[in-house]
């Protein structure tokens, strides 16, 4: 994609258009890894859940919202260095709670946990399908079912303004026990949560155990703007970077370099990343340990691939809002489709050094990609990523990165049309170089 300068010529949509499809399949982060592992399947990757790691080989595991993925090629050797791309599955939601059949007035509606740092108005008055993975009995012992129901059987309807006409001065203040209480029937409706998942995946009512389900936006993802410009779409913060990773790793299997290229899509990242598959689990060191088994590598071996190594955390960006300028700092706008932003935080709420930050400018340069910088107003909270509990786990330094965005956590957010071509292109040469 390079042209004759160098530079990049301007993306087509065509990678923005390919991950319209991937968002839709995406309701949660169990469905998010069912997409990516259709994807790698067909790229000829195969699934080592139960097998034992092989070199060379184009292989993954994976386990409910977490996937690691890889690709070792013959150049590969007991000292080789790892290209790493880590990002997170999951996205902030609501949550459906372990008795949730709820009634006030005659309505009947379901329980909700908030899940993560959701912008809780982005759920009002939007039409809500619901989805998840559910654990039923079996003959044969307990079974995990993914399930998704794309009809609008969920609404948070608002308050009419005529009941508190204050809320366009005061501000629009909403409890998340009192107010973030989805309908789906009324009055005369029958409705229990047990009988309608029975229902949904035709198991009888005492089968169904438990379940992680949750309420998601049912309008698909699109191409929005006078010029469609930008991307409108549920998730973007930060399955955007997931599908942006399997993509790089496919395409840094077909020219390998002399790392290897490996993907590590993590959950929990939005409620802290502590758990089996967040990213403060050894899902990445684990793996990276059964490689160097294949490889014969020793303690002294790792160390030196250790040196050699690169994470990238690929993760969503604040572009700067037109209507809240004064929220970001000034000299450090920050601009969709203006290339991948590199996130620099002295508190190391970001990865990013000065060197890993050279490293990623490098692979902008060769991917011929704009790059911008991002730092948050000093007196104001900084966000975080996998990128520091990855970097600390692994002893590997890494950077922070991803693309500009708005209405970050937002049931809709919005990001630009190009920025995926680009920071896709750049996260394929690192991989590779
Ligand atoms: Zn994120």
């Amino acid at each position: 994609m390079a042209g004759h300068d160098g530079a990049m010529n301007q993306p087509d949509l065509a990678v923005a258009k390919s991950l319209l499809p991937r968002f839709d399949a995406s309701p949660t982060p169990y469905h998010a890894v069912e997409t990516v592992i259709a994807q790698l399947e067909a790229a000829g990757f195969t699934n080592m859940n139960t097998s034992t790691v092989t070199v060379p080989g184009r292989q993954f595991w994976h386990d409910g919202g977490a996937l690691v993925a890889w690709a070792t090629s013959p150049e590969h050797h007991a000292t080789s260095g790892y290209r790493i791309v880590g990002a997170h599955t999951d996205s902030p939601n609501l949550r459906i709670k372990p008795n949730p059949d709820n009634q006030t007035a005659g309505w009947k509606q379901l329980g909700v946990e908030v899940y993560g740092g959701a912008l809780l108005n982005s759920w009002l008055d939007r039409d809500l399908g619901l989805a998840g993975r559910v654990v039923v009995r079996t003959p044969d012992g307990l079974a995990v079912r993914l399930f998704r129901d794309d009809r609008p059987i969920l609404r948070l309807p608002q308050l009419a303004i005529h009941l508190d006409d204050e809320i366009n001065d005061k501000g629009l203040k909403l409890n998340r026990q009192r107010h973030m209480v989805p309908v789906w029937g009324g009055i005369a409706s029958a409705a229990d949560f047990r009988s309608y998942l029975a229902t949904r995946l035709v198991v009888n009512v005492d089968d169904i155990v438990s379940w992680d389900a949750m309420p998601f936006d049912l309008t698909p993802a699109a191409i929005v703007g006078l010029n469609e410009e930008f991307i409108a779409a549920a998730r973007v913060d930060n399955q955007l970077s997931c599908f942006l990773a399997v993509d790089a790793l496919i395409a840094a299997a077909e020219t390998p370099g002399s790392r290897i290229p490996m993907i590590g899509l993590f959950d929990h990242e939005e409620v802290g990343s502590v758990s089996a598959t967040g990213a403060a689990a050894p899902l990445l060191s684990s793996t990276i340990a059964r490689i160097q088994a294949q490889l014969g590598a020793s303690p002294e071996d790792a160390a030196r691939s250790r040196r050699d190594s690169l994470v990238i955390s690929a993760d969503g960006a604040h572009a700067t809002h037109p209507n809240y300028a004064d929220r970001h700092e000034p000299d450090h706008h920050i601009h969709l489709n203006a290339g991948p932003v590199l996130k620099v935080n002295a508190h190391q709420r970001y990865a990013t050094d000065a060197v890993t930050a050279a490293q990623f400018q490098m692979a902008c340069e060769a991917a011929g990609s704009p790059m911008q910088r991002f730092i948050s107003r000093t007196d104001l909270r900084c966000g975080s990523t996998i990128g520091p509990a990855t970097a600390a786990l692994l002893g590997i330094s890494a950077v922070d990165a991803g693309c500009a965005q708005l209405a970050m956590h937002s049931a809709r957010e919005m990001c630009g049309a190009l920025d995926p071509a680009y920071f896709g292109a750049v996260l394929r040469e690192a991989m590779i170089g």
